[in-house]
């Protein structure tokens, strides 16, 4: 039977530790402070940011939600960053994406005061991983880099496979395991025979943004296997397609009429030795990183 790696649990565990570091500093006086930028109204961006708002008050931390209009316009985006850059009671700045059309993005995260940049998105921390200097990492990829430590998955001369490139998960995920000494391949859309080279992971990493798109056959049989994916399915042939015979699935679906799957085929998991599952896996990692990230900026910040 393969292991369910639990990420509730391990992000749980990292929140404590979060709540202690934060506890240790309010001795010293110091209170790490988050900006959350919440724009318009995506009921998605609204429930992950009114969680990360929550977990913050949680752990100790002091948050501002800060929720301007969605006609909002770059300069006027840019000057509430420039603002947020310069307040000293703020350690972290969360701009929470996908932002409207007429918002330049890359702009704006170029804008952050890397110092602040606690979602590791800033070309100075994306640089500074690459060197393997001490940078603010993306949040998800770190979570992925915890779960396989806490877990004791040996990373080190293991091949590890990511199928994704993107800047968020595919690349820094990529970097975070070579600096832990794996063999890295990255896999993308263009990527001949992809199958064959997923084969060959000791731990394979999916990123890709499809539902139960790694096959069973694209497994090696014993590998770790994480699912960064969330995919929400809403009909039945989905569900059929993915979940037929899975009694306690189904009736959350018909409850809620959705679920949740990753990029990896549910059938692939039964292969595998240790696997993140759906939700459950990879998901809860990214807020107790990001409360990590905030306390370590708040103390880079301060020299610490
Ligand atoms: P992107 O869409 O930015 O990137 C997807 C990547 O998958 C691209 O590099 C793309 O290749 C590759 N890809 C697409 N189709 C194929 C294919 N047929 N074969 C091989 N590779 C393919 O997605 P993200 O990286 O932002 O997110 C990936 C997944 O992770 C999504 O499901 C997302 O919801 C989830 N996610 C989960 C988070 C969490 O907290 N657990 C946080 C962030 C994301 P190419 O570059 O060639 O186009």
């Amino acid at each position: 039977m393969p292991k369910v790696l639990d990420g509730t649990a391990i992000a749980a565990a990292i929140k404590q530790e979060v709540a202690e570091e934060v506890r240790a500093l309010a001795a010293r006086g110091i209170r790490p402070g988050l900006a959350a930028v919440l724009v318009g109204h995506v009921p998605a961006s609204e429930i992950y940011v009114r969680s990360k708002v929550q977990t913050c008050a949680d752990l100790g931390l002091y948050s501002d939600l800060i929720t301007p209009p969605d006609t909002v316009t770059t300069e006027e985006m840019l000057d509430l960053v420039a603002a947020l850059n310069a307040r000293d009671d703020i350690d972290g700045i969360l701009i929470q994406l996908p932002l409207p059309k007429q918002v330049d993005t890359k702009a704006l995260l170029d804008a952050v005061l890397p110092a602040k940049d606690v979602d590791g998105f800033h070309p100075v921390n994306a640089g500074r991983l690459q060197a393997g200097r001490p940078a603010l990492a993306p949040c998800t990829p770190a979570g992925v880099i915890e779960i396989l430590k806490r877990s004791h998955i040996p990373i080190s001369g293991a091949h590890a496979v990511v199928v994704g490139r993107s800047d968020i998960v595919g690349k820094p995920a990529a970097m975070l395991l070579l600096h832990e000494n794996a063999t890295v391949t990255i896999c993308h859309s263009k990527t001949r025979d992809l199958g064959e080279v997923t084969r060959q992971a000791d731990i394979l990493v999916a990123a890709i943004g499809r539902p139960g798109f790694i096959a069973p056959e694209m497994v090696k049989p014993g590998a770790t296997v994480i699912d960064v994916g969330i995919n929400r399915i809403t009909t039945r042939e989905e569900f059929d397609r993915f979940f037929a015979g899975n009694e306690k699935r189904e009736a959350a679906f018909l409850k809620r009429g959705s679920t949740l799957v990753g990029d990896v085929h549910p059938k692939a998991f039964e292969l595998s030795g240790a696997y993140t599952p759906v939700p459950g896996g990879v998901g809860p990692l990214t807020i107790a990183m990001l409360m990590a990230s905030t306390v370590r900026a708040a103390k880079m910040r301060r020299g610490l």
